[in-house]
Order: structure tokens, then sequence, then C-alpha cells
């Protein structure tokens, strides 16, 4: 079984046009208060979420690449008191492929971290530029080769189907990365999420977004790049070598528990979530008064867990095993997935059914929101 715990650190330098993230930007940041705090919560989740020794420690953003490494060195060190390690534990941290961030790698490296997970997000300055980040290309690729020497596993995200972003462009830019060489890669459509500056500027139509037609030949052609190379998607946007799979996301796909400390931290444990005050000051008051950030905790039904848990596992190129599931929530196993609907589905080949597992095939994964949809049935949505 998998325990993984999420770390939060909420601080960025600027706050990206296209990010929803519960990202800030501040003049300062108190790091020994910080430090103290992020240390009360963690100690208050594991008298909550003892047991078993952590499989992964995964820490999020914000950019956890701008935190002092002697930080993450006593928040592991303390992890390590309160769960324990167990053997070849995975801690990814997050990171900004800029300069000054790439100097904090090596530091980072001797903390503890042995994986990071890159934001390059594009290979060109206009793309760049557009996307709002403060490295460019150069900056961005030369951090990139310091993380090939400095962790042991190494991933980065691009964001493709841009505005006026062609397939030739995509491929071209695609093979660049593959070449890199990294045993993991997060490949994301640009997605206007509401609230954000690119949502503004698509409403005033500043840009408009590429349409779905273009960016569906666009997620075709990046599966079938990455599979020719030996880094087929394990997840929607997810690719890996065998064995170099993300362990701590495949725990929330898996949906198996996991605890989330810091701001916006949401966390499962035995049929309870968790969520953390979002806000910095918020959760930091929290701290003070109470000795966590919790904002609220609510038992989770079993068909609420069910249905989470479908939502997750269909992402996943492996699916869900029906019948463990169907026994863990007390639930049948019709109650999880419409079998008249999933027959249908399977002789569209959109998706598949082997024995007591279900998935979503390649053909179906660009239409998986609308295929959750019709397969989970609605008294489960509804739970
Ligand atoms: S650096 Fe990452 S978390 Fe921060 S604003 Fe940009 S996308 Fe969001």
């Amino acid at each position: 079984m998998a325990r993984a715990l999420y770390i939060h650190w909420p601080f960025c330098l600027a706050k990206c046009p296209y990010c929803d993230f519960n990202s800030h930007v501040r003049e300062s940041v108190d790091h020994a208060q910080w430090e103290g705090a992020l240390l009360a919560d963690m100690a208050c989740e594991a008298e909550a979420a003892g047991g078993e020794p952590l499989t992964s420690v995964f820490f999020g953003g914000g950019t956890p690449s701008l935190m002092p490494p002697s930080l993450v060195s006593r928040l592991l060190e303390s992890a390590e008191r309160l769960w324990g390690f167990a053997p070849e534990i995975e801690i990814t941290l997050e990171g900004n492929p800029s300069s000054v961030e790439a100097a904090n790698y090596a530091g980072l490296a001797a903390a503890g971290v042995n994986r990071v997970s890159l934001g390059l997000q594009a290979l060109d300055d206009e793309t760049l530029l557009f996307l709002g980040r403060l490295h460019d290309a150069a900056e961005g690729l030369a951090a990139l080769e310091v993380a090939q020497r400095q962790f042991e596993r190494v991933s980065f995200d691009l964001i493709y189907a841009r505005p006026g972003h062609t397939l030739d462009q995509w491929q071209a830019e695609l093979s660049r990365a593959l070449a890199f060489g990294t045993g993991h890669l997060s490949l994301y459509q640009l997605t206007i999420e509401l609230g954000t500056r690119f949502a503004t500027m698509v409403r005033q139509k500043e840009f408009e977004p590429l349409d779905d037609d273009a960016s569906a030949e666009m997620f075709a052609l990046t599966r079938e790049m990455t599979s020719a190379l030996g880094l087929p998607a394990y997840e929607v946007s997810n690719h890996a070598r065998p064995g170099e799979e993300s362990r701590h996301n495949l725990t929330y796909w898996r949906y198996q528990d996991y605890c989330g400390i810091g701001p916006g931290a949401h966390g499962r444990r035995g049929g309870i979530a968790t969520v953390r005050h979002r806000k910095p000051e918020n959760w930091l008051k929290s701290v003070a008064a109470s000795g966590n950030g919790i904002a609220e905790t609510h038992d989770l039904s079993g068909k609420e867990q069910a249905f989470e848990a479908m939502l997750m596992g269909l992402r996943l190129a492996e699916g869900v095993d029906i019948g463990s599931m169907a026994m863990r929530f007390g639930l049948p196993g019709q109650a999880l997935c419409d079998p008249d609907k999933l027959a249908f589905y399977e002789q569209q080949g959109l998706a598949w059914c082997r024995g007591e597992r279900i998935g979503v095939t390649e053909q179906g994964m660009p239409l998986l929101d609308a295929l959750l949809g019709e397969l989970v049935p609605a008294e489960l949505v509804a739970a």
C-alpha cells in the first residue's frame, strides 16, 4: 500500500497568465516562520495519519525550487522521523528552469530530492514570452542540463496546442524534447482556466484558443511519437519509460491514501477528505491558532469514494479493477460502471474490458470527460 506526502510551497516570482494553481507572489517570505508552520502542520498530519512508511514525498507549488535547500532538508528529516521512509522512496520537487533556481539544484539533491519536475513549458523564446515565463529557451535548457547531472530522475513539462500552433511545429518541438533523453515527460494542452489572465485575454479577443480538431490531432501525434520512442502515455498527459512513472502521482490516480500539508493542500486518509486553508496568510494563522492548517475535513461515503476513484483511475492507461474497487467501497460492480454503456463504447473502440479491469482506449482518451459521464452511473455522480 502506498502512502504519499504532498507539501505545498505557494510562492512564485510572478504569476503566469495561464495558471490557476494556488500560487502567490509576495515581496518577501519569512523562511523561519514557514519552516515552523510546515513542521507543525506535518506533525499534526502524522498524528492523524501515521502508520505505513512513506513511499513518496512531493514538493509542489508554487515554485518549490525557490525553497532554501536547508528548509527542504529539515522537512524531509521530520517526515522520515514521523513516518519512516520506505526503501526506494521517491522524493520529487517541482521547479522552474531559471539560472537562479538551477544554482539551488545541487543543494536540493544533497537534501534528499531524487526526482525533479521542471516547468520548461516551451523551447523557443517567443512562446515562453507569450506564456509569461521568466526564463528564456537557452536558460531553460541550461537548467535542464544541470538538473540531469544533479538528480537521479528528471521530468519536464511542455504546453502544446497553443494559439496558432501547427502540427509541424509541435512535431519538431516534441522531437527535440524527446532527444534530451529524460525518462518522463508531462505534455499538456493549453487550457484556458477561469479567473486567469488568459481567460480575460480570450474574452477581450486578444487571442483565440486553438480549435478542438487541431488540438486532437496534436494529442494523437504526441501519443504516437512518445510511444515510438519508448515513453508511452501512462496517463492522459504523462509519458514515461517503463519504471519511470511518477510513483507519487500514481498514488492519486490509483486512489490510495495521501497526506497533504501547506496552503490549499488536499489529502485523503481512510475515507476522510482533508483540505487546508488556501491563502498563505490564512493557513499561517490557522497553524498559529490550532497547530494545523486544516480548513475542513469530512467523511466520504462509499459512493463518493468510488466516484473519485473512477474519475482518477480511468485517466490511466492501466484502467481500474472494478471487482476490487467494488469490494473496497462495498458496492456492486454495476454501481461503478454501467455494463451496457461499457459494451457499447467497447464496440465503438473507445473503451476496453479485460476480465474485471476496464479502461479507456487510445482513441477514447481525447473524449475522456464525455466518456466518464457515460460510463460512470448517474447515482454515483450525484452521491
Ligand atoms: S511558476 Fe508554475 S505555479 Fe507559479 S504561476 Fe507559473 S505556472 Fe503557476
